[in-house]
């Protein structure tokens, strides 16, 4: 054990408490009915104990040889290094792998044992091999090594490092090997058509969103301010998708409402651009303008404080500003309550309740 109990600064973005188990005796070695649920303890436990252990040491051992050939002199340079108290590694084994391949990353250093010999001391060689050394490539991503990369690059939090991993998966993008995993042919072909086109394929605009997301979350930031400019940003690169975007001209007002030739008979015409129509798209539970690609994005909701309203009453708000008053919405409280819904320019295109203590005189409305 250290002298002192160990403690460690956060990081910034951890999200903390957000363990699901934290051994509250140390002295319980084992605990949960499963198997895994042991296994999970079991790990949760080693690594709330070897994190209080001491330093593991080591003895680290350089021998340099020195060869003279005529003028020249050749240098042979060698590291190695035993452990001498292993400290908090005698919990965690499996660490010391992790470190074996971080450690053959910086150069020389081998975890080979290097005799000790007496300075100045003078060796014949018996033998000469001529040894072909070729660099290896780096090595592929384990889940692990994954997650440590996105950790680094600021994407993702611990509580979505499991779903980014599943999605990833299962969706077909990463295949998973033995032990590395390898972008499939479909994960290349999705990352080759979204680079350049969407940015949320780069890490500093998904690092900063990650980061304006949690200035939500500690009321730093609005919710609105941040998702309507995401908002934004997608739907301009949606539209850019499009070789030839139709931006339509206004088409010209037609007493009688229907404005547009394509338009559906009967479809709303949208009050935002007065160019496009209000659709419903198949199972959702919005009507849209269908000019979202020429950069509309008109929409109203069709259930607004649980009540559905009528395709009437959505057609009427969209087209005068303004619905008569509506009974049977329903508060955050559960009481039912009536208003009136307004959605126009003043509103910024935003549905919101008007209330009234009894209803009004339709007229002043319509
Ligand atoms: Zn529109």
């Amino acid at each position: 054990m250290p002298p002192k109990p160990r403690t460690w600064k956060s990081k910034d973005s951890a999200q903390e408490a957000h363990e699901a188990i934290r051994p509250t005796n140390l002295e319980e070695r084992t605990a949960g009915e499963e198997d895994d649920q042991k296994k999970l303890y079991a790990l949760i436990w080693n690594r709330a104990v070897a994190c209080q252990l001491a330093e593991a040491q080591f003895s680290v051992n350089t021998l340099r040889l020195e060869a003279q050939q005529g003028s020249q002199t050749f240098v042979f340079r060698s590291t190695g290094r035993t452990l001498t108290a292993p400290g908090w590694k005698s919990l965690t084994p499996e660490d010391t792998a992790e470190e074996a391949d971080d450690a053959s990353d910086s150069q020389g250093e081998d975890n080979g044992k290097v005799p000790s010999l007496p300075l100045g001391m003078t060796l014949h060689s018996t033998s000469t091999r001529l040894l072909n050394r070729q660099t290896k490539p780096p090595n592929g991503y384990t889940q692990a090594s994954l997650i440590k990369r996105l950790e680094k690059e600021g994407i993702g939090r611990p509580s979505t490092y499991p779903s980014i991993l599943k999605n990833i998966l299962v969706r077909g993008y990463l295949a998973e090997g033995k032990k590395t995993l390898t972008a499939t042919d479909l994960g290349k072909l999705l990352i080759d058509s979204l680079t350049g086109k969407f940015r949320f394929v780069e890490y500093d605009y998904t690092r900063e969103l990650e980061q304006e997301l949690d200035n939500i979350a500690s009321g730093k930031a609005a919710y609105l301010t941040v998702v309507s400019a995401v908002d934004q940003q997608l739907q301009t690169e949606l539209g850019q998708l499009h070789i030839a975007p139709q931006f339509l001209p206004a088409a010209p007002r037609v007493s009688g409402g229907a404005t547009s030739a394509s338009a559906p008979e009967g479809a709303i015409p949208c009050p935002k651009c007065k160019a496009g129509h209000l659709r419903r798209p198949t199972g959702k539970d919005f009507y849209g303008c269908d000019q979202y690609r020429a950069g509309c994005t008109f929409s109203v909701n069709v259930t607004i404080a649980k009540k559905k309203l009528a395709d009437k009453q959505i057609e009427t708000l969209c087209r005068k500003g303004a619905t008569g008053f509506i009974q049977g919405f329903i508060n955050k409280q559960g009481k039912p309550f009536g208003a009136i819904l307004l959605c126009s320019e003043a509103t910024g295109w935003r549905t919101k309740f008007e209330f009234a203590d009894k209803p009004p005189e339709p007229k002043s409305y319509f």
